[in-house]
């Protein structure tokens, strides 16, 4: 097992999402000062429409940010990506679809950080307790986001549990459920080092959720590693932490590589 992970960070933010800080410049200078080898940018994709703004930057910043990555990536010594993180919804399928052909993103992501009911009320993993509704639903949208074939990883596949207390047999078998799900269709899950600066719950950090984790090794998913950095101090921050979760669990770590234009994987 190779652990690369001091060398890449391919999920990272800045002060363009409105809840993280540091420029664009100063992530890729503290990068490249910290070893890695690749970074990428990938921020919360804003919609049209102004869906879910509170968490992201507006539609009409995102020329602001695409272009700064690009100079960025001009100066660096180490490739630079231009991506975003996507909520995704079957109804903003197009929309995605577009932005990842349009030739302006390297890669996209995804992450469910909300949950819509179907009684059409919003939560989140984040800020609330959920119902084991919630959790089914949670697996619902995620299975879509997989399905849609747009996206290169899985970011934080495990946060359902943060906001859920009991490891019980739902939300096994919805762990089992995406994993299967991502192997199936090739895509690595992220082990996500956020997880480790947020206030405990039930004396735990609410994600990497271990027993998930454990499964996952159990079942030989592939995973990456990322730390979300939203302040340039996280970029490499826990990296060591991340690699003795993982090395615990022992997950199937691979490497991301750019190459002609791709994000790849070693294995
Ligand atoms: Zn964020
Ligand atoms: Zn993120």
């Amino acid at each position: 097992m190779s652990l690369f992970t001091e060398k890449y960070n391919i999920h990272t933010h800045s002060f363009y999402c409105g809840h993280g800080s540091g420029t664009i410049a100063e992530y890729v200078r503290h990068g490249q000062e910290n070893g890695l080898g690749l970074i990428g940018f990938s921020e919360h994709c804003p919609f049209e429409d102004g869906f879910l703004y509170r968490s992201r930057m507006s539609f009409e910043r995102m020329k602001d940010y695409e272009r700064d990555v690009l100079s960025q990536r001009e100066e660096a010594s180490i490739p630079v990506l231009l991506g975003y993180e996507c909520d995704y919804f079957p109804r903003y399928r197009d929309y995605f679809s577009s932005l990842k052909d349009s030739g302006r993103v390297d890669y996209l992501i995804t992450g469910t950080h909300f949950i819509i009911r179907k009684d059409g009320t919003r939560v989140s993993p984040f800020s609330d307790r959920l119902s084991e509704e919630d959790v089914l639903c949670y697996r619902d949208q995620m299975a879509e986001a997989i399905q849609s074939g747009l996206f290169s990883f899985i970011a934080h596949p495990d946060l359902y549990m943060a906001g859920f207390s009991q490891w019980n047999e739902t939300m096994q078998k919805v762990a089992k459920e995406i994993i299967t799900l991502a192997m199936e269709y090739s895509l690595p899950l992220e082990i996500n080092a956020n997880g480790f600066l947020k206030p405990e719950v039930d004396g735990r950090p609410p994600y990497p959720y271990e027993p998930f984790w454990q499964l996952a090794g159990r079942m030989g998913a592939r995973a990456i590693l990322s730390t979300d950095a939203h302040k340039v101090a996280n970029l490499t921050r826990n990296k060591d932490r991340l690699e003795a979760f993982a090395a615990k669990c022992n997950v199937n770590l691979i490497r991301p590589a750019f190459k002609n234009g791709q994000l790849e994987w070693d294995s």
